[in-house]
């Protein structure tokens, strides 16, 4: 992010690292994930697996919408951008709330797919797909971590967004996936890919994601940590409430220390009344 060179190694799996910037502490992958990922979502079988998914997740989805209303102190119909907005779940969730979303989704596939549920998805990369609508809140789930170049999407981003809008975010947190890995290391691994060097570029944590949008022209207003919502397998119970508990920890210490970050930024300026589309 910040161009220094020799970074210090924190993860291996495999050919890739993890490595850190010894300057902006930035974590990443290197080499850089190539296409694979983008290669991986035109399989006709993890599409099936993430209908199942996308079903599943539902309670995700209605939290994050439940994030949007606590700042929507006026109750307006805004217009909401997801950008990556796979099959459309965090966009049906934001409709029963009353919000008029729009998504942009780089998979063929699953812009088909949400279009099918008449929801207002263009699909492609291009974050000024509604041009010249402007938006309330531009929402970007678990987006970032795939995106090599993110000051440029952010950029874009802030564009599209009204002057006093929200972007609302939400990444895995880096530090907990490394430290997960590193635990679970010894006995027997990590089963999978718990770090997803295979999937992710960047591995933002607390700091990193402030500093990042902070360089894009936005006002960081909160970074919290979270479970990530979803625990599958017989261990399921253990699992979130062990996840619940790290948490808990992370609020009491300061510190986010669960498995995703929730991040509410601002693009500076005034709101206008006159922008949103009345009450819901
Ligand atoms: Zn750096």
């Amino acid at each position: 992010m910040c161009d220094t060179p020799a970074p210090v190694t924190r993860f291996t799996q495999g050919g890739a690292r993890v490595v850190q910037c010894v300057r902006c502490r930035l974590l990443y992958t290197d080499p850089p994930v190539s296409g694979r990922y983008y290669g991986a979502i035109r399989r006709q079988d993890w599409f099936v697996e993430a209908r199942a998914a996308a079903a599943s997740k539902m309670n995700v989805y209605l939290a994050h919408v439940r994030a949007i209303d606590r700042l929507n102190t006026g109750g307006a119909r805004w217009r909401i951008l997801d950008v990556g907005c796979g099959m459309g779940g965090f966009l049906s969730a934001a409709a029963a709330y009353g919000y008029d979303g729009y998504g942009i989704e780089a998979s063929a596939e699953q812009a088909a797919w949400a279009q099918g549920l008449h929801l207002s998805v263009r699909h492609g990369d291009a974050v000024d797909a509604f041009h010249p609508l402007t938006f309330q809140v531009v929402t970007l789930w678990e987006v970032l971590e795939h995106i090599p170049r993110p000051k440029e999407m952010l950029t874009a981003v802030r564009e599209v967004l009204e002057p006093g809008g929200y972007l609302v975010l939400g990444v895995p947190n880096g530090p907990h996936a490394l430290w997960k890995a590193k635990v679970l290391r010894p006995f027997g691994g990590a089963r999978g890919d718990v770090v997803g060097v295979g999937e992710h570029v960047v591995h933002y944590s607390a700091e990193t994601i402030r500093m990042v949008l902070a360089s894009t022209g936005y006002e960081v207003l909160s970074v919290r940590s979270g479970p990530v919502g979803v625990f599958d397998g017989a261990l399921r119970h253990v699992k979130r409430a062990g996840m619940e508990a790290l948490t808990a920890l992370g609020h009491l210490v300061g510190t986010p220390l669960g498995a995703s970050l929730l991040v509410v930024a601002r693009r500076p300026g005034e709101a206008s009344a006159a922008d949103a589309e009345g009450p819901r």
